[in-house]
């Protein structure tokens, strides 16, 4: 029998309702928590939920408060706790990059050496522009950042971004991304009971391998089953089976769901027929 196991997740923010969608998807059947309830269990694993700010869970992996956490990787970076990464998640993904008043003459990161730029993530910027070379003034904020170029209060700034239309919205222009980040599973370092959380990583990643994927079904000539099969960007080898009508064959993969856009019009000209994608729920490879 594994031991019950802790899982931190953001009570609140973006990566609140997507990290609770996972959770569903997996399986476990986690008791929704009421208003302002900070602890649930699962019905049908041994894992107990505290409901904390993403910006906490870095901290309560790292001092052992919980087993796992799921969190921003940005945050991991910026607080500098010392937590494993067990699982890039494939969502919460935002950037920080660097951005400059449309108008300024700026044109490239380097161009920012000797500027003031405004970050509410200066551990990070200054990692970054350090490793790239680049010396200038750090001004920190609390938030608003991308006003601070406005206010006079710096040149430049470094943010989060994702869509980028906040900093359209502000009259800023991007000028390079300095890190990239997603949300992610965490562990504490160094846990030596890792039974239980190797199975909450496996199960969350079938999920997120499943999401990216789909099962693939059509029907083809035998002639054309060599074209067909070279065609298709499967790791495994793709199942073929005889139909009863002779001379035609089914063909099964599993296929990246970002491939189907360019697959199905590219099979349809190879004489494919009846061709079905299925959302897949889990994959274990
Ligand atoms: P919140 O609790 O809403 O402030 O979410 C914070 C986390 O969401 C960040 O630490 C990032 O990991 C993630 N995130 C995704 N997109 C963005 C974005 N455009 N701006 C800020 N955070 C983002």
């Amino acid at each position: 029998m594994t031991r019950r196991l802790s899982l931190a997740l953001p009570s609140k923010g973006r990566l609140r309702e997507p990290s609770w969608a996972l959770l569903e998807a997996s399986g476990v059947d986690p008791q929704e928590p009421g208003e302002r309830v900070l602890q649930a269990h699962c019905r049908n694993a041994d894992i107990d939920l505290l409901f904390v700010r993403a910006d906490d869970v870095p901290e309560y992996v790292q001092d052992g408060v919980v087993d796992c956490g799921i969190t921003g990787l940005d945050l991991i970076y910026e607080r500098d706790r010392d937590v494993e990464v067990l699982l890039r998640l494939g969502y919460g993904s935002c950037s920080l990059q660097a951005a400059v008043p449309r108008e300024d003459a700026a044109t490239s990161l380097g161009d920012l050496a000797g500027r003031r730029i405004a970050t509410s993530h200066p551990r990070t910027a200054a990692r970054a522009l350090a490793d790239l070379g680049i010396e200038a003034e750090l001004v920190k904020v609390g938030g608003a950042v991308e006003i601070s170029p406005r206010l006079g209060l710096a040149d430049a700034i470094i943010d989060l971004v994702s869509t980028g239309s906040t900093l359209r919205t502000n009259g800023l222009r991007p000028l390079g991304t300095l890190f990239e980040s997603e949300a992610v599973l965490v562990g504490r370092v160094g846990d030596v009971d890792l039974e239980a959380r190797d199975r909450l990583t496996m199960v969350l990643s079938s999920v997120i391998n499943a999401r990216a994927s789909r099962y693939l079904l059509f029907n083809v000539d035998k002639s054309r089953l060599e074209e067909v099969t070279a065609l298709l960007p499967t790791k495994g080898s793709p199942t073929i089976m005889d139909l009863a009508t002779s001379g035609v064959v089914a063909v099964h993969a599993l296929v990246p769901a970002v491939e189907i856009w360019n697959l199905l019009p590219a099979l349809e000209s190879l004489g494919a027929s009846s061709i079905l994608t299925l959302p897949v729920e889990r994959m274990v490879p």
